[in-house]
């Protein structure tokens, strides 16, 4: 069983961080990330517009430089799948699939995934006109009608992203107003070419090999309708990766993790960063902020 001071669950943002963190603390530290699965959300935002110090940087670009960042340091990455872990009174078990890792303290850094909107046909049609990434699927759809579903940063980000590049936008939200920052509303209304749906609901999504159109029901007057469209992006949320370790750590019933800004969990020596985190706010800015809180607190408890 390899040994170390500090294991760091996943290499988004807060992992990261902690990652840097850790290197520049001197601590003999590995970050684990699931194969082919390295970087998180970050990569897949077309443009960050809220990160200090880097204006207008698409996602990927700023994904990569915090990893150069990690890496120049010295951080030590693997591919590991992690299945538990098993907390002891010195040191923890980190349990991935066919390894085992022993540590002094373990940050838990496992981001978050989207959603499904639980739509009849979305499952059906996931990969034939069903996304949930309009930066990595939205080119497909160049010149043609779409629709986005939610209300959220996330739906409006892409709904601009995708009114650049396509011929027609339905942005369709269950309320009548959006969740949405207001810099990202005001942007929206740049784009003549994307028509609000509010206050509406999605009964089905429609195709046989491919999405044809969507079912709508206006909450309001009841009424429903048929809107032809070749895509579906769907951004309706997102869903803490914190499974492996709900039996593990405290958890709020929406599955995110409870600790405070310290990054501290119910389990000594365990902490949470980044969007698997009970917070108030999950931006690129708290989760790195995240990593480093969890990397301070370690320090302080191995004192
Ligand atoms: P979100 O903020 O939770 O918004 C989800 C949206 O989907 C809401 O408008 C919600 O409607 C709607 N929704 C949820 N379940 C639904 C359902 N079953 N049917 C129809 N609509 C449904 O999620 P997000 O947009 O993915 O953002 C996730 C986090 O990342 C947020 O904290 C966000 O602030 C952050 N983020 C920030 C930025 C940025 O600052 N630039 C960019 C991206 C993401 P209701 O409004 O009615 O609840």
């Amino acid at each position: 069983m390899e040994k170390y001071d500090l294991v760091i669950i996943g290499s988004g943002p807060a992992g990261l961080s902690a990652a840097i963190y850790a290197s520049r603390a001197g601590l003999n530290a590995v970050v684990l990330e699931k194969a082919g699965v390295s970087g998180g959300q970050v990569l897949t935002t077309y443009e960050v517009d809220n990160y200090p110090g880097l204006p207008e940087i698409n996602g990927f670009d700023l994904g990569m430089k915090f990893k150069e960042h990690a890496d120049k340091l010295g951080a030590k990455f693997e591919d590991a799948s992690v299945l538990a872990i098993k907390a002891g009174a010195e040191t923890h078990t980190v349990v991935c699939e066919g390894k085992e890792y022993e540590a002094k303290g373990v940050i838990i850094a496992t981001g978050a995934h989207h959603a499904l909107l639980g739509a009849p046909g979305e499952a059906e049609l996931q990969g034939m006109g069903v996304s949930y990434c309009a930066t990595c699927d939205g080119a497909f759809f160049r010149k043609k009608d779409v629709a986005v579903i939610g209300g959220g940063d996330v739906a409006l980000e892409d709904a601009i992203f995708l009114a650049r590049i396509c011929n027609k936008v339905y942005l369709v939200h269950r309320r009548d107003e959006f969740r949405a920052n207001m810099a990202l509303q005001k942007a929206l209304k740049e784009y003549a070419n994307v028509e609000l749906v509010l206050s509406s609901t999605v009964e089905e999504i429609k195709g046989t090999e491919a999405v044809e159109a969507i079912r709508v029901k206006n909450k309001v007057s009841g009424e429903e309708k048929d809107i032809p469209v070749s895509g579906v992006f769907i951004a309706v949320g997102i869903v803490p990766d914190s499974d492996a370790f709900a039996s593990d750590v405290k958890c709020n019933e929406r599955g995110y993790i409870l600790a405070g800004e310290d990054g501290r969990t119910s389990v000594e020596r365990v902490y949470a960063a980044g969007d698997v985190r009970a917070k108030a706010l999950r931006q690129i800015v708290t989760a790195v902020a995240d990593g480093a809180n969890a990397v301070t607190s370690f320090q302080e408890d191995i004192l």
